[in-house]
């Protein structure tokens, strides 16, 4: 691992791993601050490609590819955490790499992740590994139904995860693939919440206010900051993401995702998941707070000051799914409302073509 110059000139280049929408807003921010991007991703209809000075269009195992890309810039960041080991390390070798690749071998596994979460003292869903059909039988009998039978890499908005009820199981490992699982307590919970924090080179950490989440098919539908929950459930939830990004001594934006559950009287935070890298219900941030996550993130891998997010009211924010990007007319005519389109053209259903957030007084 190469460690930073920091922080970087004026003149420098970003170099972004992954060309979505996470990458095309990290790119317009990075622009902000008056340093160049160039992103690499094997889609030649990346929405990040239309907003920056230079693209390689490359398959992330491409090694020529990753080479010419590391040479033309200074640091590498990612808007992605399925960033393949080799590619990591192989860039890591010729750049500084942030945040460092190792967080990568903890997220990218759902049962090193929660283990790694428990190992800090923070509370997750009861789990227990799956191998085998046989496996999943023995697994059931400890955690209990209902359940959630998850992939253990690779999943994501659903993919890769079913839920198993009275009566269900049995063929289960097979739908998924037959690849290593990880079965997981459902969690009756309350809301689901998050929180985005962002640790600069120095150690120090700012946090974004709270964020309530609703999914819809597992797909994040709304955001909205600030969650509804008392000040110790918000106290704790800020602790448990900035413990984790100081445990990993991460370097950028992370986004830790979690369930509010009823505990007697009051209530108990437990971690669902941690993505290293910015996030969808960190998106009301860019109208809704002084600073956004993107910013903060392209400060962190620059080396920069991180700044201290102050948020400019009641922000809601609602991803615009296939074709409702379609017609966007109401969303430009309401007041108080900023309209983000991905530039994407094909709308799938469930595909996140943009979304809308609004600010409101408090
Ligand atoms: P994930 O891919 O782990 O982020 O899960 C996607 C969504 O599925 C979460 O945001 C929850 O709404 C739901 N979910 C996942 N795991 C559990 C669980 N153990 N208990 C209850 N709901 C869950």
């Amino acid at each position: 691992m190469i460690a930073p110059r920091s922080p970087l000139g004026h003149d420098a280049t970003i170099g972004i791993l992954g060309g979505g929408q996470l990458g095309r807003m990290l790119a317009l921010a990075a622009a902000r601050l008056g340093f160049k991007c160039h992103v690499l991703c094997p889609d030649p209809h990346s929405p990040a490609f239309d907003v920056v000075r230079r693209v390689t269009e490359a398959d992330y195992a491409d090694m020529a590819a990753l080479d010419r890309f590391a040479n033309d810039v200074d640091v590498v960041t990612y808007e992605f955490e399925n960033v393949p080991a080799e590619t990591a390390t192989f860039l890591s070798a010729r750049r500084p790499v942030l945040p460092d690749p190792k967080v990568l071998a903890t997220t990218q596994d759902r049962l090193i992740e929660k283990a790694f979460v428990q190992s800090l003292g923070i509370a997750t869903a009861r789990f227990a590994a799956v191998d085998s059909a046989e496996g999943l039988a023995a697994a059931l009998a400890t955690i209990g139904r209902p359940a959630v039978l998850k992939t253990r890499r690779f999943g994501y908005d659903g993919k890769g995860q079913a839920i198993i009820r009275d009566g269900q199981g049995a063929d289960l490992f097979d739908a998924l693939g037959g690849q290593a699982q990880i079965l997981e307590a459902f969690v009756p919970f309350e809301r689901e919440i998050s929180v985005v924090a962002a640790r600069g080179a120095g150690g120090e950490i700012e946090s974004f206010d709270v964020t309530e989440n609703t999914h819809e098919d597992h797909i994040l539908r709304t955001s909205r900051a600030p969650a509804a929950v008392s000040a110790a459930v918000a106290t704790e939830a800020r602790r448990i993401a900035e413990t984790i990004a100081q445990a990993f001594g991460y370097v950028g934006v992370l986004a830790v995702e979690m369930f509010v559950v009823k505990d007697g009287h009051g209530h108990a935070v437990l971690v669902n998941e941690i993505a290293p890298r910015v996030h969808n219900s960190g998106h009301w941030t860019i109208d809704g707070a002084s600073v956004s996550q993107f910013e903060q993130h392209i400060r962190a891998v620059a080396g920069l000051p991180l700044a201290k997010p102050i948020r400019r009211g009641r922000a809601e924010m609602m991803n615009l799914l296939g074709e409702e990007a379609n017609d966007v007319t109401k969303w430009l005519q309401m007041p108080a409302t900023a309209v983000h389109l991905y530039g994407k053209t094909a709308a799938r259903p469930g595909r996140k073509m943009g979304h809308v957030t609004r600010v409101l007084p408090e």
